[in-house]
């Protein structure tokens, strides 16, 4: 499948429910179009077992965050459950200019809020595709953050609260996959994708 149409660098922004597949959706992406990069955010939250700074995310302090929001080093920032995160804004502007893919997947507030700080950065406003995803239905959520063992019942009842709100907001985006099997998914992702890129005419 072609990927290379450089002329236009991507800033596709994934976003969805705690549970969506939306970061998988994003590591493919990055696995299988060799043109395309993650862009790693920063989190005040402490790493996973297995989480690697840097990589998964920038872990900072709470006084680190304080400074680089003074700095006005993110493109946007938001609290989403009990941490911070926030994406580098230099990074961004760096890698567009530089004609390099991206996609990277930030919580529902946050695309509302890169929409708005586009409005000064024009390469982002150019380059930015939103996709939100959805899921099937909140009791399959449920089932998916409890396989996932990584949250306690009262984390897992904070996020579907937070994905109850988050569905309301998905008209804002300029795509919403309804999720269906991970391989039917991914093949729509990658539609959007060549849509994007200008590959494409229709999905
Ligand atoms: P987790 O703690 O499970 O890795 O991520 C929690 C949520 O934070 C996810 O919905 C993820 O998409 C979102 N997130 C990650 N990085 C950012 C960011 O830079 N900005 C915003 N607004 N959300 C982010």
């Amino acid at each position: 499948m072609p990927d290379s149409n450089q002329d236009n660098a991507v800033l596709m922004i994934i976003a969805g429910p705690a549970g969506s597949g939306k970061s998988t959706l994003c590591d493919r992406l990055v696995q299988e179009f060799s043109s395309i990069e993650r862009v790693v955010t920063c989190t005040t939250r402490p790493p996973r077992e297995g989480e690697i700074d840097g990589q998964h995310y920038f872990f900072l302090s709470d006084e680190e965050f304080d400074r680089r929001i003074e700095n006005d080093a993110f493109l946007e920032w938001a609290r989403v459950h009990t941490n911070r995160y926030g994406t580098p804004k230099d990074l961004i502007l760096e890698k567009l200019n530089q004609n390099i893919d991206l996609v990277m997947n930030i919580d529902v507030q946050g695309v509302a809020t890169v929409k708005e700080a586009s409005l000064k950065e024009p390469i982002i406003a150019e380059r930015l595709t939103t996709v939100f995803i959805m899921p099937p239905s909140l009791d399959e959520l449920i089932e998916r953050l409890r396989g996932r063992g990584q949250d306690d019942e009262a984390e897992i009842a904070r996020r579907i609260e937070s994905a109850k709100k988050e569905v309301k907001a998905k008209d804002q985006f300029d795509y919403v996959i309804e999720t269906r099997t991970k391989d039917e998914d991914f093949e729509e992702i990658c539609r959007i994708w060549q849509k994007a890129k200008g590959l494409l005419d229709k999905i």
